[in-house]
């Protein structure tokens, strides 16, 4: 049988040195092709046509690139310097120009060349590009001759030429032969079908073998982009389908039922509320509250904008576990937000959070703060009645994860800020089946990449802000305008004067004499970033500022340290606040009126954005001034543009996805592979998304083993067995 292998192996998994010479092997498994599958899934980056020149215009220094293009010119002339002769080819793509140069020590080797790159001749050219003179060039490209349009037939004019990620040893044709000739081997029976038969037929896709000939072999442009939809839809509702069934099987065991007592803690609270929630909080308290009260555990993501009031939220369902007898914990992402939520919980609770204590309510219950700066008497005291079930809300770092934590009756646990945690620490907290988990984030992603990344939760949305919120100005500030820069002191200064505070945020904490973070090309047109240390140094010379105490606060303080700082600049005391972006999540100083971004164009949109957010929580209106050294018409320039357009973190999301290089939207991992999804587009599939989650779900509730959709079964399994970093390339 041909689909075998003699050691059982079916093609798909076969080595490809079983196939292919043993050169072409190698060079393939040097870019990380091994199995006919690894070479078969290695897409072809796009396609061009014959006379359709891939425009030269796109190279770039250091870059491996495939052109097509003509030769213009050829000579061979000796060397000036050493012995041996030069070959330079100039070819042109009709706009822009390129050379290519052939060393030897002979003319014998140029002469084959240049016999073979006539002028005129339209050929693929495939090499790093390289800067000679200010100009760019080919070395010793590899290059393959096209024939001409004439001596063609017109089905092969047609036909588009795929054009392979390559390597510079391996040269799109390299692997477009090998391609080949795997192909000519490859049956259908070799390609299993992952899509179940009535989901090909309701979205009329190609089948798996029929895609992987028109992905490589495409006899026009609808075949490829035929096979593109199909890619797209099997990644997506394999995806879709790992979500549904994650979020089936932590929902399948029961969770003990939570319903809101009219008499207990949580009724108390909510009677002594100095303000009145808004819709949103009341709408979505009622859903939590209805999860609660049911058998099968919450899983639920609220997403919420920036000062939208999801503590509050957070803080009602969990006392209402407490009043069932449960506990509950508050995983923040860093010992300054978990001591600011510590602090703003006990005191929102008063004596209820005093219960045991004399003096505390009848019906009051213990709140604990565990971080990994906890003295050791203190952490034994707090895991000694966690473990007996005092604590009634723990409210702490990823140090609640370590396994000398036991929360015996712990029944809902609350991350907040979650898009720092990743979901096998979201999923650590859920010691014991059946605890109830409720997910913060305070940055809105787009809905495409809620349902992708949050896929298995339900989802909860605060969209409007508590009443009396203030306006809030953005101003971009070009950071060369030294007059400009030097207003924006001043009204710190005013601010300040006036009873506010401001936050001044730089994206490093010492100056560093060798800016590797900037590229050579960027370099030259700016400073180093700003940091913290110098920044002080700066503002405390600064006379718009004299008398005024300027405070630190960086990631890299001690937590008393950092306490100390956050009381004084809260309290007045140091009113001025030079801080990385360890300020982003969370940090609620309703004073806090001005907040100055130096290096703005550094920063990603929904950083900006939580950054923002840190001001206009009281009182007073807010001013938000971004210095930023991004010239017009870039990327990050078009990123604070949008920033400055609007406060609404559920627009920002989008706006930030249409900005983002697709690359970029789920991230790059540590080891630069791509994500596994590589044809779904969170930007422009949101509609493939959307259906395939109904698809994916409406399967799980027919059959949640999959056992009716063996192929289907086998993708989902396969990718549950990648992580979640390997699976959506995030790090
Ligand atoms: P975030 O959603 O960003 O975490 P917080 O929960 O920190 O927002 O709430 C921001 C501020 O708004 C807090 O000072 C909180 O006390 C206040 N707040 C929350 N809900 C309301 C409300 N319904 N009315 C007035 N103020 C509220
Ligand atoms: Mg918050």
């Amino acid at each position: 049988m041909k689909a075998v292998a003699s050691d059982g192996l079916t093609l798909m998994e076969t080595g490809l040195y079983r196939i292919l010479g043993a050169r072409t092997a190698k060079a393939l498994d040097k870019l990380g092709l091994e199995t006919v599958r690894d070479l078969l899934e290695h897409a072809p980056r796009r396609y061009v046509h014959r006379g359709e020149l891939v425009p030269l215009s796109h190279a770039v220094e250091g870059e491996n690139v495939t052109v097509v293009a003509r030769v213009l010119d050829t000579s061979v002339r000796p060397m000036n310097a050493r012995r041996g002769f030069l070959l330079k080819v100039v070819i042109s793509d009709g706009m822009y120009d390129m050379s290519l140069t052939f060393f030897a020590s002979s003319s014998r080797p140029l002469a084959f060349h240049q016999s073979k790159l006539q002028k005129g001749t339209l050929a693929t050219f495939s090499g790093t590009v390289s800067s000679y003179r200010g100009a760019l060039q080919l070395t010793h490209p590899e290059y393959q001759v096209l024939e001409d349009e004439e001596d063609v037939d017109e089905e092969d004019i047609a036909r588009p030429l795929p054009l392979y990620p390559a390597g510079v040893k391996v040269p799109t044709w390299t692997i477009e032969k090998a391609v080949g000739a795997v192909l000519d081997q490859l049956t259908p029976q070799d390609v299993k079908e992952t899509l179940p038969e009535d989901y090909r037929k309701r979205y009329e896709l190609l089948g798996s073998y029929e895609a992987l000939l028109a992905l490589h072999r495409p006899k026009t442009d609808a075949d490829w982009q035929q096979a593109h939809t199909r890619m797209k839809h099997e990644e997506a509702l394999v995806l879709q389908t790992v979500l549904a069934q994650r979020a089936h099987e932590t929902t399948a065991v029961d969770s003990e039922p939570r319903p809101r007592l009219n008499d207990g803690i949580a009724a108390e609270f909510d009677s002594r509320l100095p303000f009145e929630l808004t819709e949103g909080q009341k709408k979505v308290g009622q859903e939590i509250e209805k999860d609660l009260s049911s058998r099968r555990p919450m899983n639920r993501l609220l997403q919420g904008d920036v000062g939208s009031g999801k503590t509050i939220v957070a803080l009602r369902a969990m006392l209402q576990v407490v009043d069932g007898g449960g506990q509950a914990a508050l995983l923040a992402p860093t010992e300054v937000l978990a001591e600011q939520h510590y602090r703003s919980i006990l005191s929102m609770l008063g004596d209820l959070a005093q219960g045991g204590m004399f003096g505390g309510s009848t019906i009051g219950t213990r709140v604990d703060l565990l971080t990994g700066s906890l003295g050791a008497q203190a952490k034994r005291n707090v895991l000694g009645r966690l473990a007996g079930g005092e604590t009634g809300i723990i409210v702490g770092t990823h140090a609640l994860l370590s396994d000398s934590v036991q929360i015996p009756f712990l029944s809902l646990a609350v991350v907040d800020e979650q898009h720092r945690f990743g979901v096998d620490q979201r999923d650590a907290l859920r010691t014991s089946p059946g605890v109830n988990l409720l997910v913060m984030t305070a940055t809105p992603i787009p809905r495409t990449m809620a349902m992708t990344v949050f896929g298995d939760l339900d989802v909860s949305e605060l969209t409007e802000l508590p009443g009396g919120r203030q306006e809030v100005s953005t101003t971009i500030v070009p950071a060369s305008k030294t007059t400009w820069v030097n207003r924006v002191w001043e009204r710190v200064g005013e601010e300040v004067r006036a009873g506010g505070r401001a936050f001044v945020i730089c994206p490093r904490i010492t100056p560093t004499e060798n800016p590797t973070l900037l590229e050579d090309s960027e370099a030259e047109s700016r400073p180093p970033l700003a940091s913290v240390d110098e920044i002080i140094e700066q503002l405390q010379a600064n006379s718009d500022l004299a008398g005024l105490v300027i405070g630190r606060l960086t990631g890299q303080m001690s937590s008393e340290e950092k306490t100390a700082a956050m009381a004084a600049f809260q309290s007045g005391e140091i009113p001025i606040l030079v801080a990385t972006t360890v300020v982003e999540v969370g940090v609620d100083v309703p004073d806090a009126t001005a907040m100055v971004i130096l290096d703005a164009d550094r920063f990603g949109l929904s950083q900006l954005h939580q950054l923002r957010g840190r001001i206009g929580r009281g009182r007073k209106p807010g001013i938000c001034l971004a210095l930023s050294w991004a010239p017009p018409g870039t990327l990050a320039s078009d990123r604070l543009d949008a920033f400055a357009s609007t406060r609404d973190g559920f627009v920002l999301a989008e706006k930030d996805l249409e900005l983002r290089r697709e690359g970029d939207v789920l991230g790059t991992s540590q080891s630069g592979s791509r994500s596994h999804l590589k044809f779904l587009s969170m930007r422009k599939d949101g509609k493939i998304i959307g259906s395939a989650r109904a698809d994916a779900i409406a399967y799980i509730e027919t059959d949640h083993t999959l056992k009716q959709w063996p192929g289907l079964q086998d993708a989902v399994t396969t990718a549950r067995t990648l992580t979640e970093t390997d699976y959506l390339g995030r790090n």
